[in-house]
Order: structure tokens, then sequence, then C-alpha cells
């Protein structure tokens, strides 16, 4: 099987040689390129005594900072209502470099796939309200500045956010029940 692939590589060799030492590409990649087995390359690579560089580590969010900070939000209570705005006054801006950790946080599963995504300030405000006083939604929304506040807990959650029901509701806690099944169902 071997002498076949060596005959098949037959003034190649410099080639692959090269690729090996110079690319990060896998054997079966080079494998393919070259007409031979994942392990054909692998030998190959072996006998020549090549050093294969070593792949770019994928980000390490243990070891960076900015991560570690977010993670740190992320642990408060309903921190998915923490606005951006909030999050980069605390760790320090520009905004832009933050999407990026953002997402390996969110595609690890350590932070909620929504934490990150509130870009308005006076939602959360509402939001921070809603969640700590006894207070008719309406009026919420009248305090903050936000007239459409029902509507906007229901749009959210019909997105799939997590809001518990209005502390307000306890008494009326039929109709909040019915709010939240409309807002699945949607
Ligand atoms: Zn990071």
């Amino acid at each position: 099987m071997l002498t076949r692939q060596w005959a098949i590589l037959r003034g190649k060799e410099n080639k692959l040689v090269k690729d090996l030492k110079e690319t990060t590409l896998s054997f079966k990649k080079l494998g393919k390129k070259y007409g031979v087995t994942r392990q054909g390359v692998h030998i190959f690579c072996k006998r020549q005594g090549i050093k294969r560089p070593e792949k770019p580590k994928r980000h390490q969010t243990e070891q960076c900072p900015l991560c570690q900070k977010l993670l740190q939000i992320s642990k408060r209570p309903h921190s998915e209502f923490i606005s951006t705005h909030t999050i980069v006054k605390e760790i320090g801006g520009p905004w832009g470099k933050y999407p990026r950790h953002l997402r390996t946080l969110r595609s690890k599963g350590l932070v909620s796939p929504k934490f990150g995504r509130l870009h308005s300030k006076r939602i959360e405000k509402a939001y921070a309200i809603y969640f700590t006083k006894r207070l008719p939604i309406c009026k919420i929304g009248r305090e903050v500045g936000l007239k459409n506040f029902p509507s906007i807990i229901r749009q959210y959650r019909a997105l799939g956010w997590n809001i518990p029901p209005s502390l307000y509701g306890r008494r009326g806690r039929n109709r909040v029940k019915s709010k939240i099944q409309e807002g699945k169902k949607r």
C-alpha cells in the first residue's frame, strides 16, 4: 500500500515537505491534495522528521481579561437585561471589541444567548424596575418614558427572553399566566 503512495508522491515530495513545514493543513487535507491517504502523509511526515507548526489556538476565555469580566457581569441576576451601555461603562470601551468575545462565550454556553444583546438604556431601566418593584407595567413604562413597555415585554417573551411574571401581577396571577402563554405561542 505504502509503496504505491510513495509512487504517487514521487516528484512532489519537496512540495509536500514545504506544505507540512509551512501550513497547518491537516494530514487528511494534505492527503486529498496529493492523492494519498491521511496515514500516508502522517508516515511521510514522521520519516522526514518534520516538526509541524502549531495551529493558532482558539480564543482562550480563561486567560482573557475581557471574557472574565463579561462572565462576572453575566452571573448577576437578570444579567440578560444589563444593557451594552452599562457593560461598556463598567469594563471600558469601545463596544467594537466586545462582539467577538461575546460570541465565543455564547458558543461555549458560558453566558446566556441573550447576554450582551440589549442596547437600550431606557429598556434596561424599565426592566430593572420591573424586576424589583411592585408596580403596574404601564406605570413603569411611564416612569422611564416607554409608553409601549407592555408590548415590549410581550415581544421580548416571544423572542425567548426569560421574563418572570410581574411582581405587581401577583394578585391577578391567572391574567399574567395567560399572558405568558400568549407570548410562548407566538
Ligand atoms: Zn475574550
